[in-house]
């Protein structure tokens, strides 16, 4: 019996070209803001605690100035488009799972058809003194990380003995899932992490990167 491909895709510097969190914090530029994405990036603080202070710094009355810059200023990595008709046309179910935020990710998404129940990152509540990220898709069963949204927790709903994995991602927020997938496509951070673990992956550029390679692999099945 032939598995059912599924693509978990992340958000952040992977559909969009840089990283939607980082660019919004740099910009409105908050004190403190520096040392809490390195504790993100070098791990010593959990995704969740970061980005739930990194926001924290700003104020709720801030909402509209933030939400503008993060839509205005992301730009789709080139390909998105033709992948997820590739991904239709070739019955691969197309999850996107983001650890960046509900008021940037389903505008930037909403050109794209893709159903909203295929797509999964964290929320905002914009009712107190400052920005407050909430966390509807906490880390489950075995994940131990304090991911925030819990890309770990979604894979394992897709059992590995029914479903060929596929991961596309760059950064922190896919290090746990890269270790549980079939599939790994990297870039940045993702592809120096997996190259350490020992983890096979194949690097991209653009989603035409992922495509042939996705090609490539039915060629050989
Ligand atoms: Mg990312
Ligand atoms: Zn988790």
């Amino acid at each position: 019996m032939t598995k059912q491909r599924v693509i978990f895709c992340d958000f952040d510097g992977t559909i969009t070209e840089n990283d939607n969190i980082v660019a919004i914090i740099r910009h409105f530029n908050p004190p403190g803001w520096e040392a809490i994405v390195n504790s993100i990036v070098n791990q010593s603080k959990s995704i969740k605690q970061g980005v739930g202070e990194l926001f924290r710094l700003l104020p709720a009355s801030m909402k509209n100035e933030v939400v503008d810059y993060a839509i205005s200023n992301a730009r789709i990595r080139a390909g998105f488009a033709d992948l997820l008709r590739y991904s239709k046309d070739n019955d691969i179910q197309f999850y996107v799972t983001s650890g960046g935020i509900d008021f940037f990710v389903y505008p930037l998404l909403s050109p794209f058809g893709i159903p909203e129940d295929h797509i999964y990152c964290n929320g905002s509540d914009f009712s107190g003194d400052a920005i407050e990220i909430t966390w509807p898709h906490p880390c489950e069963g075995q994940c131990t990380t304090d991911c925030g949204m819990c890309k770990k927790t979604i894979i394992n709903r897709f059992p590995a003995d029914r479903f060929e994995r596929i991961l596309i991602g760059d950064s922190v927020t896919d290090f746990e899932g890269a270790k549980l997938v079939d599939v790994v496509f990297s870039r940045s951070h993702l592809t120096l992490k997996c190259a350490e673990l020992g983890l096979p992956y194949h690097e991209y550029e653009t989603f035409y990167d992922v495509i042939d390679q996705l090609k490539r692999q039915e060629a050989t099945t």
